[in-house]
């Protein structure tokens, strides 16, 4: 099983803003993380992957074929859970699971027992009767994830999952992501890196619409191995590290500082020790630039 996505363009306001730029990237089963900050294109790519949004150019491939010529039948094996949603205020969950279950085409029974396995995975079984307009983010959250994974997708597009979620839901989130991601695609979009960082086989970076590069988490932290050092500086010198350097972490250590630096050149005249790269590291290196 592929989805290939090909050469993707997309822009918005009659081409004033560009928020894909000749996107390509083959994804397999497995977990993907789709990094990139606000504004990248994520939703974009999302939208365009789940055909709920044209692409100016390019194309989607589901196994060789086209998602536009396979229409419902690529539909029946998606599962999608988009960023916002105006989600049924009015509608207990049990009536928006039953209502989305409909939607997707499940018998009455097939229904039923999805959607008593799905509330007890997502932890909201107790308050299957409740109106979804009384629900916390997190609890909506959960809800969406919960619909998109009603037809047992075969690719599962989750933007923003773990977004307004506590860090308990967080992890339960993404245990609960890590586990059914078997025989899967799953594509998760998220700006935050310890969502996907464990559990990704590979993670995509996004800038500006483009791919910046995609690779398993150990072999993207390579790239700026060398580059991260843990610096000891004065307290009046911290002004300056900030405005010229990416600073990834910083503590106080006695009357010293310790900053996190991720830098193709080191600063002089200080003691400065080289540490094993992190993810939230690489993140800072692409996403925050002019430093
Ligand atoms: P992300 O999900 O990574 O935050 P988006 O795909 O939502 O990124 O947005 C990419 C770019 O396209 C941004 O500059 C955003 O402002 C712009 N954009 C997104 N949707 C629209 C729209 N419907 N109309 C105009 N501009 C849009
Ligand atoms: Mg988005």
């Amino acid at each position: 099983m592929k989805l290939q996505i090909s050469n993707l363009n997309k822009t918005y306001k009659k081409g004033a803003v560009k928020a894909l730029d000749d996107f390509s990237v083959t994804l397999t089963p497995g977990v993907y993380g789709l990094l990139g900050p606000n504004g990248a294109g994520k939703s974009t790519l999302m939208n365009i992957i789940t055909d709920n949004l044209n692409a100016d150019s390019g194309e989607v491939l589901y196994d060789d074929k086209n998602i536009k010529k396979l229409g419902k039948d690529y539909r029946s094996v998606l599962g999608y859970m988009p960023q916002q949603q105006g989600l049924y205020d009015d509608f207990t969950l049990n009536r928006f699971l039953w209502y989305m279950a409909a939607l997707k085409g499940l018998k009455k029974k097939e229904a039923k027992e999805k959607i008593t396995q799905l509330l007890e995975t997502v932890n909201l079984t107790n308050t299957a009767h409740k109106k979804l307009g009384g629900f916390s983010g997190g609890m909506k959250q959960r809800a969406l994830i919960a619909q998109a994974l009603l037809n047992d997708p075969k690719i599962l597009i989750l933007d923003e999952p773990t977004a307004g979620l506590d860090p308990k839901e967080r992890i339960r989130i993404r245990n609960f992501i890590s586990e059914i991601a078997e025989d899967k695609i799953v594509l998760i979009s998220t700006h935050v890196v310890s969502d996907i960082e464990f559990i990704a086989k590979e993670i995509i970076l996004i800038k500006e619409g483009k791919l910046v590069s995609h690779d398993t988490c150990n072999n993207l932290t390579k790239e700026i191995e060398n580059k991260v050092f843990e610096v000891e500086i004065d307290k009046e010198e911290l002004k300056y590290f900030q405005e010229n350097y990416r600073v990834s972490n910083l503590y106080h250590n006695d009357k010293k500082i310790i900053v996190r630096l991720v830098t193709d050149i080191p600063p002089e005249n200080h003691n400065i020790q080289s540490v094993t790269p992190t993810l939230e590291d690489l993140y800072l290196y692409v996403f925050e630039t002019g430093k």
